[in-house]
């Protein structure tokens, strides 16, 4: 049995005034069986770590350097996050793939470089709308997995997750329906399985785009969906703990 796992992502928010009682409200609400983490911007994790530290939530950061150090200005890197105890980071959200130019092989090499650095990488996957309605999600989403196994085989994936999240609903308001979301996370596993029955059975698959408190509890029902992956709910304490409550 898989246990769920639900993880915020802050995205491009926050000040330090306002995630004191955000980060309060989830240490404090959390209860119950499944895992929680919060991704939050890296000026934050500091701040993120002595709110939470000694709680059952856990932090992480949305991106990586595919770098270890050097000249690489801006960047951060996965022995910077281990710094600060984060536990997981996201690779290639949408937005970074599709504004900020993370290529699938850059993605692998930051999956990478959050493992060397002992953090578990949380590698989203997603098709367009333009895709979808070319039927072709199945084919976008094995590329982009493939080029993680590729890079990293699939052992790498006894200690990661993945997050499903279509780009046509993220931060739109259009979720997938619990039926949509389960055909791809079957047919994500379905892939795993053909390597490794064993990394198959025990990866955790996360639904992401437009999980609210009225939703959650039907996708995290469907049998391939292990739990979540939060934008804009994440921001809202009252909205967060409902949808953790869910899983
Ligand atoms: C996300 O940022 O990964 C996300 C799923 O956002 P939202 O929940 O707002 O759609």
């Amino acid at each position: 049995m898989r246990r769920k796992l639900v993880a915020g992502n802050w995205k491009l928010n926050g000040s330090l005034a306002a995630n004191k009682g955000l980060l309060q409200a989830v240490r404090d609400g959390v209860k119950g069986q499944a895992d929680v983490a919060v991704c939050v911007p890296y000026p934050y994790l500091a701040q993120a770590r002595a709110a939470l530290e000694g709680s059952s939530v856990t932090w992480g950061a949305q991106d990586v350097s595919e770098h270890a150090q050097g000249a690489w200005t801006g960047e951060v890197s996965g022995s910077m996050l281990a710094d600060f105890a984060c536990r997981y980071v996201l690779v290639g959200h949408s937005e970074r793939r599709s504004f900020f130019g993370d290529t699938d092989t850059v993605v692998a090499a930051k999956f990478a470089a959050a493992q060397v650095a002992g953090l578990t990488p949380v590698l989203c996957v997603g098709e367009t709308l333009a895709e979808r309605e070319a039927g072709i999600t199945g084919e976008v989403v094995t590329r982009q997995i493939e080029a993680v196994l590729a890079n990293s085989g699939v052992d790498a994936f006894a200690s990661a997750v993945v997050a499903y999240e279509p780009v046509w609903a993220i931060g739109t308001g259009r979720t997938a329906s619990p039926e949509q979301a389960q055909e791809v996370h079957a047919l994500i596993r379905a892939r795993f399985e053909r390597d490794s029955q064993q990394v198959a059975s025990g990866l955790r698959l996360l639904y992401g785009g437009s999980v609210k408190a009225n939703n959650a509890a039907e996708l995290f029902g469907q049998p391939d969906i292990d739990g979540g992956l939060i934008g804009g709910a994440s921001l809202v304490a009252e909205d967060f703990l409902a949808i953790c409550a869910a899983a």
